[in-house]
C-alpha cells in the first residue's frame, strides 16, 4: 500500500498521493512535465486532489507546481515559511545560519502557497519535521497512520539508501545540491530517531523497515571529517 502512492518520472524523481477522508495530499510536484501524471494518478485513486504540500524548493520537486495549480485552483498550496521565499527566490540567508553557499536549482514558481508551515505542524495525517541542510527550510512528513516517513532529500534511495551529507557515488545528486552538509547529517539522525516503518524519499523507491539502511547510511557520512 505504501509503495502505490510513488509517482515517478524516470524512477529519478518522485511526487506522492496520500489519502485522507476529504480527499488527497500531493507531496511534492517533481520536474516539469509531472503534472499529467500526477493528475492521472488521482483520477485512477478516485479522489480530488486538496492540497499540494511541498518539502523544499529545489526545481525537481517544484518544478510543476503552477501547472498543476492551474488545474487545481482550490487547492491549497503549503510550504515551510523558511522555503518560501526561496520559492519567491529570496536567496539571502539569516544571520544565525551558516553563511554557506545554496546549492541546487531554484527557480521559483510564480504560484503563491497558501499556507507556511514549520516543525510540528499538521497537515492532515502528516506531521511536520524539521530537516534543514540540504535547503535551510526542508520539512520531512510522518503518516502517523502507517509510519511512513517522507523524507524529502534528507535520504535518497536511488542507488542504496544514502543522506545527502555525502555524495553517493551512484546518485551524487542529492548531496551536490546540499547547503550544509554538517546540518544535513543531523537532520539525518534526528529522522532516523522517528523509527520510520518505511522511507519515501525524493529520488528512488519506497523502502520498508529502513531503520538499518538509515543507520548506515549516517555512519558512512560521519567517517569523512565533518564536512
Ligand atoms: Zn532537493
Amino acid at each position: 500500500m505504501v509503495a502505490t502512492n510513488r509517482i515517478s518520472r524516470l524512477g529519478f524523481v518522485n511526487a506522492y498521493l496520500v489519502r485522507e477522508d476529504e480527499g488527497l495530499t500531493v507531496i511534492d510536484t517533481g520536474m516539469p512535465g509531472m503534472a499529467k501524471p500526477i493528475l492521472a494518478r488521482a483520477e485512477e485513486a478516485g479522489a480530488p486532489i486538496v492540497r499540494i504540500l511541498l518539502t523544499h524548493a529545489h526545481g525537481d520537486h517544484v518544478g510543476s507546481l503552477d501547472k498543476l495549480k492551474a488545474e487545481l485552483p482550490d487547492a491549497e498550496v503549503i510550504i515551510s515559511a523558511r522555503d518560501a521565499r526561496l520559492l519567491d527566490k529570496d536567496k539571502t540567508l539569516d544571520p544565525g545560519e551558516p553563511q554557506d553557499k545554496l546549492r541546487g536549482s531554484y527557480p521559483g514558481t510564480k504560484t503563491k502557497p497558501n499556507r507556511l508551515i514549520g516543525a510540528g505542524d499538521k497537515v492532515g495525517s502528516l506531521e511536520a519535521f524539521a530537516a534543514p541542510g540540504h535547503t535551510p527550510g526542508m520539512l520531512a512528513f510522518l503518516d502517523s497512520r502507517d509510519g511512513t516517513l517522507y523524507c524529502a532529500d534528507a535520504y535518497s534511495t536511488l542507488g542504496g539508501v544514502a543522506t545527502s551529507a555525502k555524495p553517493n557515488p551512484r546518485f551524487p545528486l542529492p548531496a551536490l545540491a546540499t547547503w550544509h552538509r554538517p546540518t544535513a547529517l543531523e537532520s539525518a539522525r534526528s529522522l532516523l530517531a522517528l523509527r520510520p516503518k518505511a522511507l519515501a524519499p525524493g529520488h528512488g523507491k519506497v523502502v520498508e523497515n529502513p531503520t538499518e539502511a538509515m543507520q548506515r547510511a549516517i555512519d558512512k557520512a560521519s567517517n569523512q571529517g565533518d564536512r
